[in-house]
């Protein structure tokens, strides 16, 4: 299975210390600065085996020298050879954790979640009969010709879309392979359909963010539908209209659609067509704004308000250094929606930086609701849903808190 030459010695590493024991300890990745010995150059994709002072066996996983992260870990533990049965095991593990998780109202879900579930790097969604590879580090460019057919086998996909970090497109160009290309299966012209909870949405496959739709917001959705009936709801940052879909088969009497791109209204309003047999869909108001929402929540009218918000911003930091702008943004934002708020609304607050910890995070929505000076409760928390499983502190991402105010 690995890209090596035939009698090229196989890749050995040593590492530090502290990275043994964080190795030891379960964590995905081995970066550059932790490397200490390693017998020759390497390719990217090739399979690095790591050994102790000891020459203990320690761990395999994937080269990649064009990344601080150089070696992202496929197995820990006992030594084990990477074969074929290896990846067809691996793969069923992935598959066993959602099963009868989802029904055949919910066809639009995450199969495979890179790191967590064994495969680092690597996200595979299902959309109905298409399939979204995306790649996030260019060692497994090298693996496709295994692994797709091992897709094809399992799932059984009418087409297979590779997606690629935009890191990875030039290295993705030597292997002939671009973003947006379908790797197996017919052509596609237009957004695929799938079913989600039982609501119809759309998916930009080829161009949209992340594989063209935000998967791990489904249970938050199911919230909001529980809590959204009787109520003008306002959804920020609204992308193609997730949550307010959900909301308007719960029974809201409004929904607002709020985002500062064109294409992603149109897409909710395409959303909303597609679902116009649902009776509660149809009776429900969708209007969209098409504007900046930090600048709308602060300068539209004051007597706009509403009686459920979802706020919902994309990544508000990247790195580290990032994180106090990402904190004040946060903190901006929740004192806006709050202040939206009519008596009796409810807060939605969700993060997906990953650079700021739950706790973090909800502490900054506790404050803010403090400093409204309004009697408030709040609801409760949710974190990863199950086909987004999060097996290392980096790996955190996703938290939303529920607060009602009086
Ligand atoms: N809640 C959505 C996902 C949000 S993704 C869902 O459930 O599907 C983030 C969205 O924020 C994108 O659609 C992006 O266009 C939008 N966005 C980014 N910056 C924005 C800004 N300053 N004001 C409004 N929308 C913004």
């Amino acid at each position: 299975m690995a890209s090596s030459v035939k009698n090229e010695p196989r890749l050995r590493l040593r590492i530090t210390a502290a990275a043994q024991a964080q190795v030891r300890a379960g964590h995905p990745w081995v970066f550059e600065g932790s490397i200490s010995e390693q017998n020759r150059s390497a390719r990217i994709g090739e399979l690095a085996v790591i050994y102790d002072k000891a020459d203990r066996f320690l761990a395999i996983g994937l080269y990649d020298p064009s990344s601080p992260i150089r070696v992202r870990l496929l197995h820990t533990g006992a030594p084990a050879v990477i074969d074929q049965s290896w990846w067809t095991n691996r793969l069923a593990e992935a598959t066993s954790r959602r099963m009868n998780v989802f029904d055949v109202r919910t066809t639009g879900f995450r199969c495979i979640h890179g790191e967590s579930d064994g495969w680092p790097g690597l996200v595979l969604d299902r959309y109905d009969a298409t399939y979204v590879l995306k790649l996030y580090t260019g060692a497994w460019l090298p693996l496709l010709p295994k692994i797709v057919p091992l897709l094809t086998e399992t799932f059984s996909p009418e087409r297979i879309v590779l997606r690629l970090s935009r890191n990875i497109s030039k290295l993705a160009a030597e292997h002939k392979k671009a973003d947006g290309q379908i790797i197996s299966g017919p052509e596609l012209n237009e957004p695929v359909g799938f079913l989600e909870s039982g609501i119809s949405f759309e998916a930009d496959v080829i161009r949209g963010q992340k594989t063209g739709f935000f998967l791990d917001q489904r249970e938050n959705r199911r919230h909001v539908e529980r809590l959204a009936a009787g109520r003008s709801v306002l959804n920020t940052f609204s992308f193609s209209g997730g949550f307010s879909l959900y909301a308007a088969r719960g029974g809201a009497a409004s929904v607002t659609d709020l985002d500062i791109s064109a294409h992603a209204l149109e897409s909710a309003r395409r959303n909303f067509k597609r679902n116009s047999d649902l009776p509660a869909v149809l009776a429900c108001r969708h209007e969209c704004i098409q504007a900046d929402a930090f600048k709308w929540l602060k300068e539209a009218p004051k007597g706009k308000k509403f009686g459920l918000v979802v706020l919902d911003p994309p990544a508000l930091a990247k790195r580290q250094s990032e994180r106090p702008q990402a904190l004040r943004a946060y903190e901006k934002l929740l004192a806006a929606g709050i202040g939206r708020l009519e008596r009796g609304g409810i807060l939605v607050a969700a993060s997906c930086t990953a650079q700021i910890t739950e706790n973090e995070f909800f502490e900054r929505a506790r404050t803010a609701a403090r400093a409204s000076q309004r009697p408030f409760q709040e609801l409760f928390t949710t974190a990863h849903p199950i086909d987004h499983p999060a097996s290392f502190p980096e790996a955190k991402y996703l938290k939303c808190i529920y607060l009602k105010f009086l």
